[in-house]
């Protein structure tokens, strides 16, 4: 199975070839067709299978249609830590180079002023740590009901530094009629009742852990 065959448009499969990537990965494979119908997605994989491009590619083709305004991302992507979250942006960038789409990355540690200047313009994505969202939030300085596309990326981890008090209230803020996608290397009871709260009728894909030679690809 090729990139071509999962259903991208062409701008995403010439930046998808340029990053050297010649094959699909299982998770790939498994969400992003269903990513791209529209529906919500579990997907049980860890870092190393290839699990961003999962999500990242298909949200730049739905996210290519429609456009931002002001204080009112169109999705958000949730990350435990800044790093995950900076490591997200990237791939944006690489596989979003020939779309024209805005994004945000919200991360503490970062001053708050750029980050409130490019709300106010409006984005497309919003990439964040759930404790700067939801600082930013009580400040007034975001809306969160235009974001109709939510990614709650690791979140078993997500369980263990506990945000997950977090994600409920920002899920709680977020319309209901959005699309849902859950990414976590296992699913402990907490993660399988924050899914069932959550997520509607998802498609609940497994993969492997990566071959020890493969982690590094
Ligand atoms: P992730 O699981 O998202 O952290 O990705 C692990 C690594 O695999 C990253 O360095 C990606 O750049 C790389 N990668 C993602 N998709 C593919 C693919 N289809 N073929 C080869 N490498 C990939």
């Amino acid at each position: 199975m090729t990139f071509a065959d999962l259903g991208l448009s062409d701008q995403l499969l010439r930046a998808v070839d340029e990053s050297g990537y010649s094959e699909p990965t299982p998770i790939q494979r498994g969400a992003i067709p269903s990513v791209l119908m529209g529906r919500d997605l579990i997907g049980i994989a860890q870092t190393g299978t290839g699990k961003t491009a999962s999500f990242v590619l298909p949200m730049i083709d739905i996210l290519a249609h429609g456009r931002s305004r002001a204080l009112m991302p169109r999705s958000l992507i949730l990350e435990p830590t800044r790093e995950l979250a900076a490591q997200v942006s990237e791939n944006f960038e690489k596989y979003g180079k020939y779309n024209k789409l805005s994004m945000a990355l919200l991360i503490g540690g970062v001053q708050m002023g750029d980050q409130v200047k490019a709300l106010e313009k409006g984005v497309d994505v919003l990439i964040a740590t759930p404790g700067r969202l939801m600082d930013l939030f009580q400040r007034g300085k975001i809306l969160l009901n235009g974001c109709e596309l939510l990614v709650i990326d690791e979140a078993d981890r997500m369980l263990d530094m506990g945000f997950i008090p977090d994600i409920e209230e920002i899920c709680s803020k977020l319309p209901k009629s959005r699309q849902t996608l859950l990414f976590s290397a296992t699913m402990p009871p907490p993660i399988q009742k924050l899914a069932a709260k959550f997520l509607n009728e998802p498609k609940r894909i497994e993969v492997a852990r990566p071959a020890t030679a493969n982690v590094n690809i």
